[in-house]
């Protein structure tokens, strides 16, 4: 073989890539490499920038783009996202796995797919919130959601509605990222592993119903690397782009930017789904300010620790579609001054209706993406309906007494209330884009890949990442990426129409 063929070659080495990488290396008689656009920081946090581990802030390095607008976000490391994010991982709720069996078959159930996220739970070591991280206004918010009536649900489980605590990836304030969680020491050791750091996959090579190669610019010079499958792992934004270069996409729009279409998919790039949110801002008491300057003293200050999941008329009777997030500590963007910070509660749209594209500018693969995240677009205004009632919750749990008693509303409109094109101005995101390859059977013209990844008409290509999740679950998407990741690597090691085989390990007491 020469040095630059594979058994299995996983383009992008994001939360997906990483368990890729790490399950499918397990076997020592197959040889696999991770080809990652940006840098590889090794399996010991001591090689790693300090803002990366830094689980009390979101922080700007390691992105793809700069002062961009946050729907955008997303970052270019061996780790991907996870090294960015927030560390909250939650799953969702019995209505998502019915979604997910319609487009890709009962594997994707919430009992089929337990063993793959206990799997996932575990190798993340993902834990409880300790007590001491939280701060007085998280503290606050569940006797508030306590006085409304709420119960209390685990957050890492299908369930009911409540209020409860994420499960966290960050370890005394070090964010546990998947690369350190997947890709340690003794999984780099394995001689059947390569890690191929600053290396961008441009396209792939397609010929006839096969893939026969990849472009990649590793320390920018054009390099073709081979393997007999290919697993395109390069997230909700990254995928579809890779494949729209290589010609696999909407025929006519390929052509329209000169590119040659060699499967004609209408569904890649198509269906971008997020979840937008809206923050209510309040006014922190002195109290308050104070009693966040003494757990900032502490090194203890967390923005949010806890959230209420609820549901609106339009939610499914065993699900939800809201989170209603109380924070409070430093801005997330921008500063104020010392002792002052920002308090609030966010409420996100979990199952939203409307969609968005990503789509190219040109073939370059260095060019920026055309990503219209489509928020609260859709033409029945259901979006709108959703969130104003996420809002009015927010607002009762804000109102409630424990957490009036530590900030007010400033001026006097219900954010509820406000108009349309205001909602719109004041919407962010939870960070969560999935669906841009959204699996679905073959008859299905929206449909890019089948229940097990693979790619409709290409026979050795997969995709497995956030990308092929067809709606987004009422959850944070780490953990359920993870998951999916998980089992798209069994059913890549067991093959086509054999029983995947979940990982042996066991769930780490939360
Ligand atoms: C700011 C932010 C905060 C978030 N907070 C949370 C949270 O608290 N909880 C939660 O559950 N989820 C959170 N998420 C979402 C979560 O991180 C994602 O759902 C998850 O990372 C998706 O995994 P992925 O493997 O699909 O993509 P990613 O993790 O984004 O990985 C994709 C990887 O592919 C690489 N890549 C892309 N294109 C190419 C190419 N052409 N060639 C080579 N490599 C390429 C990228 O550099 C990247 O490393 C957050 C996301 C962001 C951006």
């Amino acid at each position: 073989m020469s040095p630059d063929t594979y058994d299995v070659l996983v383009l992008g080495g994001g939360v997906a890539g990483c368990v890729l990488a790490a399950r499918l290396s397990e076997d020592p008689g197959r040889t696999v490499c991770l080809v990652e656009a940006g840098p590889d920081h090794g399996p010991d946090p001591a090689g790693w920038p300090a803002p990366l581990l830094d689980a009390r802030a979101l922080p700007r390095e390691g992105m793809w783009e700069r002062k961009v607008a946050v729907h955008r976000f997303r970052a270019r490391v061996v780790g991907g996202s996870s090294c960015v994010n927030g560390c909250w991982n939650t799953w969702g709720s019995e209505a998502d796995h019915r979604e997910w069996v319609r487009a890709g078959g009962e594997r994707w159930s919430s009992a089929a797919m337990e063993p793959y996220r206990a799997a996932a739970v575990d190798a993340m070591g993902l834990r409880a919130v300790p007590d001491r991280e939280l701060s007085p206004w998280a503290r606050a918010a569940v006797d508030a959601a306590r006085e409304l009536g709420h119960n209390e649900a685990d957050m890492g489980r299908t369930g009911a509605p409540g209020y409860g605590f994420p499960l966290l990836n960050a370890h005394d304030g070090t964010r546990w990222n998947a690369a350190l969680a997947y890709l340690g020491a003794d999984v780099r050791a394995r001689r059947n592993l390569t890690v191929l750091p600053h290396a961008v996959a441009d396209r792939l090579l397609v010929r006839g119903d096969r893939v026969d190669g990849v472009v990649v610019h590793a320390d920018g010079s054009p390099r073709t690397l081979r393997a007999d499958r290919y697993v395109v792992a390069a997230g909700a934004f990254g995928s579809p782009a890779l494949l729209l270069r290589s010609g696999v996409g909407p025929a006519d729009e390929l052509r329209a930017l000169g590119i040659a279409p060699v499967a004609d998919l209408p569904g890649v790039g198509a269906n971008l789904s997020d979840q937008p949110g809206v923050f209510i801002p309040l006014a922190p008491a002195a109290e308050l300010d104070a009693a966040l300057a003494a757990k900032e003293r502490d090194g203890e200050l967390y923005v949010s620790r806890v959230l209420l999941r609820t549901a609106s008329e339009h939610a499914p009777e065993d699900g939800w579609d809201l989170h209603v997030l109380p924070s409070a500590g430093p801005p997330l963007f921008g500063s104020l001054p010392p002792g002052r910070y920002e308090a609030g509660v966010s409420a996100f749209l979990m199952k939203p209706v409307s969609r968005g594209s990503v789509r190219l500018t040109s073939a370059d693969p260095l060019a920026p993406l055309a990503l219209d995240p489509g928020f609260l677009t859709d033409p029945e205004g259901r979006d709108l309906a959703v969130l104003r009632s996420g809002l009015e919750t927010a607002l009762r749990l804000a109102q409630a007494p424990a957490l009036k008693a530590l900030a007010s509303l400033p001026g006097d409109t219900a954010p509820h209330l406000l108009g349309d094109d205001e909602l719109r101005a004041r919407t962010g995101t939870y960070w969560h884009p999935v669906g841009t390859c959204a699996m679905g059977p073959a008859d299905d013209p929206a449909a890019v890949v089948d229940g097990g990844g693979r790619v409709h008409g290409l026979a050795n290509l997969t995709v497995a990442d956030a990308s092929v999740l067809p709606t987004v679950p009422a959850a944070n998407t780490q953990l359920p990426v993870l998951a999916t990741a998980e089992l798209l690597a069994a059913a890549l090691i067991a093959g086509p129409g054999a029983r995947p085989e979940a990982p042996a390990t066991k769930e780490r007491p939360a």
